[in-house]
């Protein structure tokens, strides 16, 4: 069926309205009508082709929730009505060692939600800037949260897992101290998360204006990093940090903040390398430096579960479709607290708003 949807023709033209199909329900498939679908830095990354590869039109969002509207006969866990939401995840091979132990997110076939090969039309997956979008069960999550939340719980879907992964793997609970560098959608779910996880959290930011925002999402300290007297007060101080920064930085500055054995885990993929740590800034306490990549699908109910049980979700600013280039410049600029989540019932209305930019 033919719907509508936001996407670009190519990486220098803005998001436009556009037309897509998406393939009738196979046997395994859930149909799902999008409500809402929150706006990742990575969709400004794989839209402009920054991370290289992008295939047009590239219609961005993988942080997709919204009703079931059909099933395929196969279909076990979902029906007709049910909230669910969709990640950044829309296929994997189902049988290598990452997909038996519910890891999809480190399959080598895993298929993304947008720019990832498949059979439908036109070639390529297209995302959650749309109205309805087909997935197959393996890949749905159940939304236990109430519907009046389920705008803010979009971020969760990347943002969420994203954060929760690591902070998980390396067993962050009470009695850590642990920083969160880069408090935008994914850092200020770090916050939350670290801070529901009962970790004392110390948040890290290059934006004065979020100092006291960063305690209201519940850091228990926040600091400016640009000031290197008030990051020397904690050199040699935290047991793991989150870094979810959008673009390449000194790590010197974060790693010397760890205690012996700490860890820092990037989660951050900014289309231009770090400049490369010093040896000494990891020898020096036998420190290490890592990576997380979103979460597999266990995980990622998992986290759902966790956030419905304790009322967490995301801190949003809900826009219409065809308010996203402007959104986007917003977001290069640090400038939203702390997740665009499009409504996307806007995408049946006319464009109201002329937002697009020159290129
Ligand atoms: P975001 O909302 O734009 O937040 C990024 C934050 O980084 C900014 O709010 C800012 O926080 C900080 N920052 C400092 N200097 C910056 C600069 N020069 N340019 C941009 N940001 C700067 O982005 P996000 O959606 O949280 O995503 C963050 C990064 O994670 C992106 O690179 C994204 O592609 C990546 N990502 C990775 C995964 C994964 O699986 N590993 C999943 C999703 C996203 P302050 O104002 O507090 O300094
Ligand atoms: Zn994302």
């Amino acid at each position: 069926m033919t719907i509508k949807a936001y996407g670009a023709h190519a990486s220098k033209l803005p998001l436009e309205s556009m037309d897509i199909t998406r393939r009738a329900p196979g046997a395994h498939d859930v149909q799902i009508d999008i409500a809402y679908c929150g706006v990742c830095h990575s969709d400004i990354h794989q839209v402009r082709s920054e991370w290289a590869g992008t295939l047009y039109p590239c219609v961005p969002g993988h942080e997709i929730v919204g009703r079931v509207s059909a099933v395929g006969a196969r279909v076990t866990g979902f029906k007709a009505g049910d909230l669910v939401g969709v990640g950044c995840i829309v296929d994997s091979c189902k049988h290598c060692e990452d997909c038996a132990d519910g890891q999809e997110n480190y399959c080598d076939a895993m298929i993304g939600t947008y720019n990832g090969p498949t059979p439908d039309a036109p070639g390529h997956t297209l995302g959650g800037y749309s109205q309805r979008i087909v997935v197959h069960e393996r890949y749905v999550l159940s939304i236990r949260h109430p519907e009046a939340q389920l705008a803010a719980v979009a971020p969760l879907l990347c943002a969420g897992i994203t954060t929760y992964s690591p902070l998980r793997h390396w067993r962050v609970g009470p009695g850590h101290k642990v920083g969160v560098v880069g408090i935008g959608g994914l850092g200020h779910m770090g916050i939350k998360l670290a801070r529901a996880m009962g970790a004392h959290v110390v948040a890290f930011t290059t934006s004065e204006s979020k100092r006291e925002a960063a305690k209201a999402l519940g850091a228990d300290e926040v600091v400016v990093s640009r000031h290197s007297s008030e990051m020397a007060k904690y050199a040699k101080n935290l047991d793991f940090i989150l870094n979810t920064v959008a673009a390449p930085h000194n790590l010197d500055a974060f790693l010397t903040l760890l205690k012996r054995d700490g860890a820092m885990t990037l989660v951050g993929a900014p289309a231009a390398p770090h400049p490369s740590p010093q040896p000494f800034s990891l020898i020096m306490k036998r420190r290490s430096l890592a990576g997380s990549m979103i979460g597999g699908i266990p995980e990622t109910q998992e986290m759902l579960d966790f956030c419905a049980e304790r009322g967490i979700v995301a801190d949003i600013e809900l826009i219409r479709a065809d308010e996203i280039n402007t959104a986007y410049e917003r977001m290069l600029k640090g400038d939203v607290k702390y997740r665009f989540v499009i409504d996307n019932a806007s995408l049946a209305l006319p464009p109201q708003n002329q937002d697009r930019k020159p290129s």
